[in-house]
């Protein structure tokens, strides 16, 4: 098996604690929470784990400028924001969506991070816009890195096979594993990991803005990339990743009353903070499956915080979720 260098930016391991009183209020499985939004980057998630690898990648290459892109409220971008001012590495940013008159949230951070900011409307116009100014930077003598989203490629993807390792060494036996999945690196670098130390729990992500189809073939498809690299079997197949995608119907980034409502559930039973675009899609999927029993009383499920938390202040979430209050 190949090894990989990678540069520091997290706080590992991750604290793992249970969630002793949604355990109690639920009647359900035994819930455990491990906490990927504390890595500890420019207030941490998923990405800083990817970013570990792709950045020490960036500069393996002699880059000098980081781009990549993203919604407005992109944690993926503002965790790569602050990753280039580590390493004294100039960060262009391709944002989309509904720009807000203010920056707010994560894209406040971006410009604390001094990231440059190029804004487009929607997803087609920010794949051209990704590879124009990766051009620009190239043809202005610079040594550009192109980052894609979510960091969700082989490189990144190993962020999450050593994660699993991670978990392992904390020794905690855990039926099933649940996140939100939606650029699919997270989901696909646990199950290689899953696969390449044995570890025993089942890896369910929870679809937050695409079907199941385009999910198993893109996450297999990844996972056997990252195989591919780190110099081990492949061979994974649609069906070895479990996806559900039930819970997004109301599109990316559409905070919906589900979401907000668990929010203030993780709050007020937890003292924990979810965000409103991914673990709380996430978690409304979990308690759905606990009401259903999808999952037995004396199994341990496994939430994994991946983090997002910045996007409760921004102008758009904030504004929803004080006008959740009173409903
Ligand atoms: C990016 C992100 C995810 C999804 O991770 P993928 O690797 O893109 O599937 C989940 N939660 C948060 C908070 C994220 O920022």
């Amino acid at each position: 098996m190949k090894q990989f260098k990678k540069i520091n930016l997290a706080f590992l391991p991750t604290p793992v604690s249970e969630l002793t009183q949604l355990t109690r209020y639920l009647d359900g499985p035994k819930l455990l929470i491990k906490r990927d939004d504390q890595t500890g980057l420019a207030f941490g998630g998923n990405k800083t784990r990817k970013l570990e690898y792709v950045v020490q990648d960036a500069l393996s290459k002699g880059a000098d400028t980081l781009i990549t892109g993203g919604a407005y409220q992109s944690n993926h971008c503002r965790q790569t924001a602050a990753a280039a001012s580590k390493f004294g590495l100039n960060c262009k940013l391709i944002l989309n969506g509904e720009s807000s008159v203010e920056a707010t949230g994560n894209l406040l951070l971006d410009r604390i991070f001094n990231a440059e900011i190029i804004e487009v409307r929607d997803r087609l116009e920010r794949e051209a816009a990704l590879k124009q100014t990766f051009n620009d930077v190239k043809s202005k003598g610079g040594k550009p890195y192109l980052i894609p989203i979510g960091a969700s490629d082989p490189v990144g993807a190993l962020g999450y096979v050593y994660a699993i390792e991670e978990l392992m060494m904390q020794n905690i036996d855990v039926d099933w594993v649940v996140l939100g999945t939606s650029s699919g690196g997270t989901q696909a670098g646990m199950v290689l990991g899953k696969r390449l130390f044995g570890f025993k729990g089942k890896i369910l992500g929870i679809g937050i803005d695409d079907t199941e189809e385009n999910l198993k073939r893109s996450i297999s498809d990844l996972t056997n990339k990252t195989a591919e690299l780190l110099e081990i079997d492949g061979g994974f197949k649609g069906n070895d990743i479990l996806v559900n995608s039930g819970y997004m119907e109301s599109g990316y980034g559409s905070f919906n009353l589900e979401e907000q409502k668990v929010i203030k559930l993780f709050a007020g039973q937890e003292g924990i903070l979810l965000d409103p675009v991914y673990t709380s899609r996430a978690a409304v999927g979990l308690m759905d499956l606990i009401n259903k029993k999808f999952f037995k009383k004396d199994e341990t499920v496994l939430f994994w915080h991946t983090g997002g938390q910045p996007a409760i202040f921004s102008d758009t979430y904030s504004s929803q979720i004080i006008a959740s209050f009173s409903k």
